[in-house]
């Protein structure tokens, strides 16, 4: 690897990144300071970044607005115990996503990161789910192969159990059930028999189950596929009719990022039980919640236990609240269904170049998500140091080269960015 400021050496010896191997690990280039869509790199090259750090990053880095509420809520109170106490940030973050979320969700559970986010989600189904039965027979999850939830022991264990981490944990993970992915995309004719096989496997295990988990309309990290919404809408009537919770993982997806609020507003279908995170915090903070009907969390009220069962130390920090606060009322205050639509026509204008492309399998796009899909996996190490000598800063993964940038993206440097990284898979990557 090169010596120049763009690399630590100490870093590569002592610190992990995500991922990494410790005998073979991948470059990973210095940050000194990111502000709005650029990323600036110890040796002064600015990125242009594709990534809004992993789906997070939405009104881009050094946000004046944002940055003002972190200093003030710094001079208050950077953080005080939820236990027994409680405070104005946590209140109207509560209020102002209640106003945006489906019309059912009700009770809000702040905790600390999506992959928490989704045990949570996990152990209120099953706490629910054992209060209305009365029996501890339903506490299992049903799920669609290509998903990915997170890193903790539940959300792997519904992640894609080939593409996910059940190779790495084998029998230690709970065993979980697991659908085909939905194969009919988001704007393909909907035929009645893609539902069969998810309904055949419900159906045949609902005495098992407390709920179905899945991410609504786009699979992300497991393989940035688009999905046809009437797969929630059936999803959402054969739960129904079954008794099995039905939770969305709208933690990539929200605040968004697919041209909808939530993505299940795609499908006009309410979840019971919903994460959220990433652009909560608009990439500030570590925050995420959990929100759920007024039915699942009273009978969670009702069940043996008599409380939601999870408590961390950091739940509702007041810093992350505010900044949340923050960045919701900068999204409320645009019309975001018109701005992700332009974004989208956008990257729609300069993306569809690639689909020409002889490694090229499959080009497509949702709101402010691109995706060029390529025959065989791309070399990561290789790709990321052509992007920083075009600029432009892209992470991909297995076959998925893909962009999801930060919203106040201008439409000169989205063409810079999606030109570059069609130039990169233009050409061999050596
Ligand atoms: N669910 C989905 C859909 C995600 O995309 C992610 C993160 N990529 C997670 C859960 C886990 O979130 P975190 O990394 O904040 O734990």
């Amino acid at each position: 690897m090169q010596d120049n400021k763009n690399f630590d050496a100490w870093d590569r010896e002592h610190l992990w990144h995500p991922y990494t191997s410790t005998i073979d690990p991948l470059p990973c280039y210095k940050v000194v300071s990111a502000s709005g869509c650029r990323i600036r790199l110890a040796d002064g090259t600015d990125l242009i970044d594709g990534m809004s750090s992993w789906w997070a990053v939405i009104h881009g880095y050094n946000n004046p607005a944002i940055n003002e509420a972190a200093n003030n809520q710094l001079h208050k109170m950077s953080h005080v115990m939820f236990g027994g106490l409680t405070h104005e940030p946590a209140i109207e973050l509560g209020k102002l996503l209640l106003a945006m979320a489906p019309e059912r969700m009700h009770n809000i559970f702040y905790a600390d990161s999506g992959s928490v986010a989704v045990e949570v989600a996990m152990k209120m189904a099953v706490q629910a789910s054992v209060s209305r039965s009365g029996s501890h027979a339903k506490t299992n999850f049903l799920t669609v192969r290509s998903g990915y939830h997170g890193d903790t022991w539940n959300a792997m264990s519904v992640c894609d159990p080939v593409t996910g981490m059940h190779g790495a944990f084998g029998s230690a993970l709970p065993v979980r059930f697991f659908a085909d992915a939905p194969e009919i995309p988001f704007d393909g004719e909907w035929k009645p028999e893609a539902i069969q096989p998810i309904e055949s496997l419900i159906r045949a295990n609902a005495g098992t189950l407390a709920a179905v988990i899945l991410e609504p309309i786009v699979q992300g990290a497991g393989g940035m596929r688009f999905y046809h919404p009437q797969y929630l809408r059936e999803l959402r009537r054969i739960c129904d009719e079954l008794g099995i919770y039905l939770i969305f993982d709208e933690i990539a997806t929200g605040f968004w990022r697919t041209g909808r609020c939530f993505a299940c507003e795609h499908a006009g279908v309410t979840p019971d039980i919903m994460c959220i995170g990433k652009g909560l915090t608009a990439g500030y903070m570590t925050m995420s919640a959990v929100l759920t009907t007024k039915e699942v969390a009273d009978t969670i009220s009702r069940g043996e236990a008599g409380v939601m069962m999870h408590g961390p130390t950091f739940m509702a920090n007041p810093m992350a609240c505010a900044i949340a606060i923050a960045s919701l009322r900068l999204l409320n205050a645009q019309d975001m269904k018109c701005r992700i639509a332009h974004i989208e026509t956008e990257i729609k204008r300069h993306i569809y170049a690639a689909a020409k492309l002889p490694d090229v399998k499959d080009v497509r796009v949702l709101g402010a998500i691109g995706v060029i899909e390529m025959n065989d996996p791309v070399n990561v190490g290789i790709f990321q140091r052509k992007c920083v000598e075009h600029g432009i800063w892209v992470r991909p993964f297995g076959r998925n080269v893909y962009i999801m940038p930060p919203y106040i993206i201008t439409d000169e440097d989205l063409q810079t960015l999606i030109t570059g990284m069609i130039d990169i898979i233009s050409e061999p990557l050596k």
